[in-house]
């Protein structure tokens, strides 16, 4: 194991959507920032299980941290978008509702968006909801428009703060679990899987598991909790345009969190879901169950009726969600230690990444890290060149400049050579980690066409023997 950080001014613990967004917000400034990762690469945790929803706000109640995130990152979020090559799609959302009581829910909705502005909302009838989207359940008798909302590639996400914060100069260490803190002389003692690091400051962004880390430094000012998992199944692109909006309708009309979702994916498949208490039996459970798996495609059909939708189930997973005593987005400095900062965010923590990066970086300074801003930042990070994204011009000039982007590799969501040994020049080290940079495997084949090449690359790249690679870092050797 390689070990090189041994001091660093900012020690970023999770590389989720939190930490990494916290990391290219402070790449803008003249300070050393490390970031630990415990897994074999960025986005592993609740950042990957997201739906990718880009929530306008109108179910976090005005007042709460939440809904202030939400309205900032509103204003931050299409700048970064252009700078990094977010791939995003504004779809709008329909939240519908199917009787009096929720109609009425419908119009809290509509007051709690509008107190932070967003623009455009209308509670719409019939006749206008089947004009939106024809498929829907004729049941509906309104629903609130709200189109601003949009979904995320959330892989994308994750990787373009990665990459453009590492390109400033943050250093990233993955496989490298934090296992002890120790405060002493001014500063953190960081124990980790790969050694020790010395930081003047820590950023607390480990999800669900912050309050582990904010306890071994004796700081944990809360409790997490993940009573209960999300499953959400894909379906394939052949149901992808069955709806163009985001669909919603609440599952009580009383608790905006708990609802049932049908919603095209960044790259046109549909991803349904619906809110169900069951429990999570600890920390690492991602199993799916039957009585779930059932249970969300009934709920599908109440949105969307008359559809075979198990026959078009191409994946399904399991997540837990991080949730806090104070039932709000925790983003402060620790009682015990001002350098010692939580980021612990309960959803929509994909939604509110800038404001959060931009959020700890004043907290920082608050309390005494000086920062001068860098002249030689760098705002700007491209994507990996598709072809399923290009035009066929565009696939000409991609192929002229290298002829491995000519060469399909993941038949099911045409993904060539060329874009894996880009993802793997990325950081990809695993048959995950290229998976979720260029899709190779998402298809209805799962990797079974496509994974025994996609290893042979990884192994090429990397000077390492077939055998080595992995699909998700250690002990998930994919060739035994
Ligand atoms: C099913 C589901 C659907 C969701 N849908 C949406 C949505 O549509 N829109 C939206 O805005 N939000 C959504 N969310 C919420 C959103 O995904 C989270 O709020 C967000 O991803 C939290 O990011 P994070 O970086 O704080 O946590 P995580 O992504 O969990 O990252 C924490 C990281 O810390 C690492 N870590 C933990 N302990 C250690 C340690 N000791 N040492 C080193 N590293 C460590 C973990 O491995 C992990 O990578 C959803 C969540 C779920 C579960």
């Amino acid at each position: 194991m390689i070990f090189v950080a041994k001091t660093t001014d900012v020690l970023i613990i999770g590389g989720g959507i939190t930490g990494l967004s916290v990391a290219r917000a402070l790449s803008k400034y003249d300070v050393s920032v490390t970031l630990v990762e415990k897994e074999a690469d960025v986005g592993w945790g609740q950042s990957k299980a997201s739906h990718a929803v880009r929530h306008p706000g109108a179910r976090w109640a005005p007042g709460t941290i939440a809904q202030q995130m939400i309205a900032e990152s509103n204003q931050l979020m299409a700048q970064l978008i252009e700078d990094l090559h977010i791939e995003y799609k504004k779809t709008g959302e329909l939240v519908l509702a199917f009787s009096k009581e929720e109609v009425a829910s419908l119009n809290i909705m509509k007051k709690q968006a509008e107190s932070i502005k967003v623009g455009g909302l209308e509670i719409i009838g019939k006749g206008e909801i089947r004009r939106l989207e024809p498929n829907i359940n004729p049941a509906a008798v309104a629903a609130l428009y709200m189109p601003t909302a949009g979904v995320f590639n959330p892989f994308d996400l994750v990787s373009a703060f990665f990459e453009n914060a590492r390109e400033n100069g943050v250093r990233m260490l993955m496989d490298t679990r934090v296992i002890g803190i120790v405060f002493e002389k001014n500063k953190f003692i960081v124990e980790t899987s790969c050694g020790e690091i010395r930081a003047n400051y820590i950023v607390n962004a480990a999800g669900l598991f912050a309050e582990k880390v904010a306890r071994m430094a004796g700081a944990e000012d809360f409790h997490i909790t993940y009573d209960t998992k999300a499953t959400c199944l894909i379906l394939d692109t052949l149901l992808g345009d069955i709806v163009q909006h985001i669909v919603t309708a609440p599952n009580d009309p009383k608790t905006f969190l708990r609802y049932k979702l049908a919603t095209p994916t960044f790259h046109g498949k549909l991803l349904i879901y619906t809110s169900f208490s069951e429990p999570a039996k600890g920390i690492e459970d991602r199993a799916v169950s039957k009585r779930v798996f059932d249970a969300t495609l009934k709920s599908a059909e109440t949105l969307i009726p008359d559809v075979d939708f198990e026959r078009h189930v191409v994946a399904s997973y399991a997540g837990l969600t991080a949730r806090n005593d104070r039932g709000d987005f925790i983003v402060e400095a620790s009682r015990k230690y001002p350098a010692f900062v939580h980021a612990a965010l309960p959803p929509p923590g994909i939604t509110c990444s800038p404001a959060v990066g931009r959020r700890v970086v004043e907290i920082l300074q608050n309390n005494g890290l000086g920062m001068t801003e860098k002249t030689n930042f760098n705002p700007y990070r491209t994507s990996i060149g598709s072809l399923i994204k290009s035009t066929p011009a565009q696939i000409e000039a991609l192929v002229r400049e290298d002829a491995r982007y000519g060469r399909v590799v993941c038949r099911c969501e045409k993904v060539s050579e060329g874009e894996i040994i880009e993802a793997i020049k990325r950081g990809a080290t695993t048959l995950d980690g290229v998976k979720f940079r260029t899709r190779a495997g998402m298809g209805r084949c799962q990797t079974n066409y496509c994974g025994p090449e996609v290893t042979a690359l990884l192994a090429r790249e990397r000077n390492l023997g077939v055998e080595d690679i992995t699909k998700k870092g250690c002990g998930s050797n994919y060739i035994h």
